[in-house]
Order: C-alpha cells, then structure tokens, then sequence
C-alpha cells in the first residue's frame, strides 16, 4: 500500500494508550491556499477561516464513518461576521465567511472572537448516517481564538479534558495551517461511569503540558511530517501509537442542476427580476465562488 505523505493536507490519528489520550493532528496547505483564493478577503478573515477548517478537519477526522459529516456553523449576533460556515465529508473540507468589510477596517488588528462575532455560538454538527447518529454541540464563541473556545468547550460540556491548539500562517504568499487535538479518554467512554470528569487526573496534565509545548510554526511547517512532530512531543511515553492517515483536500459540493431546480421554484416575476444585464441568471456557490449562469427560458 502506498504510504500517504505525511506532511501536508493529511489528518493524523494518535494514541498514547498508557495515558489514555487519544486525538488528531492536521495540515492543511494546498486544501486552505484553494479555499482561501476563491475568495478576497481580508488577512484577518483568511486567518479566521483558515483555523476554522483546521478544527473542522481534526474533528472531522473523529467520525467513525468513512461518509460522516461534520459541520461547523458560527450564529453570530451584533458582531462583524454574520455567518461562518465550514464543512467537512470525506475527508472534503470547503468554508467560507460573511463579513461587514467596513466594521472589521475599525476593528482591532488582533481581534478577539468577540470584535469578530459579537454574541456568537459555534455549532458543531456531528452526522453519521449510517448508524443514525446526529448530534450538535453548541461552543461559545468567547477567548483569543477558537483553539481557545473549541477547548473550553470540550472541558466544560462535554466534561472531556481537552487540549486544542490551531495555527495558520502565510509563507510566500500560500496559507498553510496545522491543529493538534488530544483528549483525556480514560474507561468509561462507551457509557461506562465517566472517571474522567475528574480534572485532577495525573495522566492528563502530563499530555498537556507535552501536547501544549507544540508551536504554531511546527504546526504550519509543511516540511515537517507530522509523524516526526509527534514523535517530537511524546517520544518518552511507554508507547506511542499514530493512526491511519486520512488524506485532505478541497472540495464543493455545489451542483448545477440543484441551483436550477432551486431557481426554477421562485416565482416567474421573482425569476424575472434576478435576470441580469447578460440575460442570464447567475448564482454563486458560496462556498466556491463558482458561478453558474442560468438560461432563463430554460427555467419555464
Ligand atoms: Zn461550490
């Protein structure tokens, strides 16, 4: 079998048994440069949704189903973003952000999830259609970034002791991105009584402290084979297990015969009014910026 490069746009499963610590690592370079170029916006935006897909790929890489989906929808309330939507479906990631551009030119350059989302929530949608299993956990969108609030929220909701650190950064003009997720994992994970909601667990600050000594330039580093940089960080662990890779990539959904049949619902005067100059009706995928112009005759 071919061995899947390590390096870049490529999800990670580790296990350090002896712990009872499991988690995912990821990098993201070509899949978040892509992203990213269909759309124009602002450094601070790119970072944002750069980490954004970073944590959709980690907890993406959790589902069990090689067809689960996972979702992560910000609701924001008051804030300069009004929507942030990033997907995740075999290993396919896509996203994009909604933005006042004029509000976020006065914001802070180091804006915190408040200054971007106002009174926001993230949704996290966990889908797995084969076994029936759909569950959506609600994140607070408060702290300096959303490792920070992805964390709290694993510790405080899901009573999980959590580490999640995200980074993203431009090199030469290509955005590169990488996220490290561990949790504390011990018996009690299939229904059995929950030892873990015990914070105080000695296994588990040991795992910290080595998993939160890992740098943001590690993460982005696409010269670094992210087995080397978990070697790096727990090489004196009793035993250090890595999962299947699970390989990384863009990819959209979007479907020109779907866009038409939604067209071809709205009303004929409605239809009428969304013709453009060209006499054709064009509708964007938002999460691509593909462009599919519709022919309105045929529509009727
Ligand atoms: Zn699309």
């Amino acid at each position: 079998m071919p061995s899947v490069e390590l390096s870049t746009d490529v999800a990670l499963g580790v296990a350090i048994p002896s712990r009872n610590a499991r988690g995912r690592i990821a990098r993201l370079a070509t899949t978040v440069d892509t992203i990213l170029a269909a759309h124009e916006y602002p450094a601070v935006i790119e970072r944002l949704l750069a980490e954004a897909l970073t944590l959709t790929a980690l907890l993406g890489a959790l589902l069990k189903e090689p067809q689960g989906q996972l979702t992560l929808q910000a609701q924001t309330e008051g804030g300069i973003i009004d929507l942030m939507v990033c997907d995740y479906l075999g290993g396919e990631l896509r996203g994009y952000v909604r933005h006042d551009p004029e509000r976020l030119a006065g914001a802070p350059a180091e804006p915190t999830l408040k200054d971007l989302f106002g009174t926001g929530y993230l949704a996290i949608t966990f889908d797995q259609p084969l076994a029936k299993e759909r569950y959506q956990g609600i994140v607070p969108l408060e702290g300096r970034n959303l490792g920070e609030a992805a964390q709290s929220y694993f510790a405080q909701s899901e009573q999980i002791p959590s580490l999640v650190r995200l980074a993203a950064e431009k090199r030469d003009g290509h955005w590169f991105a990488g996220g490290l997720l561990l949790q504390h994992l011990p018996e009690g994970e299939e229904g059995r009584e929950r030892l873990h909601t015990r914070l105080d667990h000695p296994d588990w600050p040991h795992v910290a402290i080595l998993g939160g000594s890992i740098k943001a330039e590690e993460l982005t580093d696409p010269e670094l084979p992210l087995d080397d940089l978990v070697w790096r960080l727990f090489h004196e662990e009793e035993e250090l297990r890595t999962l299947a890779a699970i390989p990384l990539s863009r990819g959209c959904r979007c479907d020109p015969d779907y866009v038409r049949s939604v067209i071809a619902r709205f009303p004929a005067d409605e239809r009428e009014a969304m013709v453009g100059d060209d006499g054709l009706i064009r509708v964007d995928c938002a999460f691509c910026s593909s462009s599919f112009p519709i022919e309105p005759k045929e529509l009727s």
